[in-house]
């Protein structure tokens, strides 16, 4: 069997890595299965992230106990997610170091990042603003998440120092690393997937693409299929937060993340793209992107 780990600060695209990926032959995304596990000490929902209070027919409790069981023993644990899911090949969004050193060391990392102005600006409104933005029903901002310089100065070393660490942690364990942009994704879907295949090892299929065509069982992560991007998406009665507005944006689709743009000024955004931190990781990144193919869509 195989494991493919992402490797990544939060708010990375790695959920959406996480469906589409799940979607190839073969393969299955069983998102931050940590929360199998972790889920005892930090009182967190660890059952299937599309079922919820349905049954699943992958995280069944016993199968969720009998993973649980193997976190105390390392080499066990991704053996014993590829029974739960009967596929070969897992694809995890665990992110952290940490819980590779719990459960066993990917055989590739997979490093999905994004815009640099993107990020920040993901770091403001989810970490600095959390849970105070609101929108209404134009989607006019109705709270501030606008940052003043100092936080901004604030998220810069936040998400070059969270990727520098996952780097270099894969580089200290001889890991081979394959860097993809959310940009390329959502810019060119099908070159992007074929590269990421092509250097992950894994079988291509286009139609993974079509991420909300096919049914999901995945632990953890930012969004659910079911309920943010199908038939249960609450339209009614929920609060505007900026996470619902960022869910109907993307609603069914892969789309390019631009909400920077009204989160930054153009000065702050500058400031982002000229500092000598996120030049160098971009470097970093550029080195460990394969090569695409230019003549596809
Ligand atoms: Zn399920």
């Amino acid at each position: 069997m195989r494991v493919i780990g992402m490797i990544s600060p939060s708010w990375s695209g790695s959920t959406l890595w996480n469906l589409i990926l799940d979607g190839l032959p073969g393969v299955t995304g069983v998102g931050e299965d940590h929360w199998i596990v972790d889920h005892r000490t930090f009182n967190r929902p660890y059952y299937c992230t599309e079922c919820r209070g349905d049954p699943c027919p992958i995280f069944t409790p016993a199968a969720l106990e009998e993973i649980a069981d193997c976190a105390g023993f390392p080499g066990t644990w991704w053996p014993a997610l590829a029974k739960a899911t009967g596929c070969d090949t897992i694809v995890t969004s665990d992110k952290s170091p940490h819980h590779y050193e719990r459960f066993g060391l990917p055989d590739i990392c997979m490093v999905p990042y994004k815009d640099m102005r993107a990020h920040v600006a993901s770091f403001v409104v989810n970490w600095l603003r959390k849970n105070k933005s609101i929108w209404d029903k134009s989607g006019t901002l109705m709270e501030d998440v606008n940052p003043t310089d100092a936080e901004v100065q604030e998220g810069i070393p936040w998400v070059v120092g969270n990727y520098n660490t996952v780097l270099d942690w894969a580089a200290a364990k001889g890991l081979p690393v394959h860097a993809v942009k959310l940009e390329d994704l959502a810019l060119h879907p099908y070159r992007t997937l074929r590269a990421t295949c092509g250097a992950l090892g894994l079988p291509l299929d286009f139609t993974a693409l079509d991420f909300t065509a096919r049914p999901h069982h995945h632990i953890g992560g930012n969004f659910s299929v079911r309920f943010h991007h199908g038939k249960d998406y609450p339209t009614k009665g929920v609060e505007r937060t900026y996470a619902h507005q960022w869910q109907e944006k993307f609603k069914g689709r892969i789309a390019l993340d631009d909400k920077w743009k009204s989160i930054l000024t153009p000065e702050q955004a500058g400031a982002i793209m000229q500092d000598e931190r996120v030049l160098a990781l971009e470097t970093r990144f550029r080195r460990l992107r394969c090569q695409e193919d230019p003549f596809l869509p």
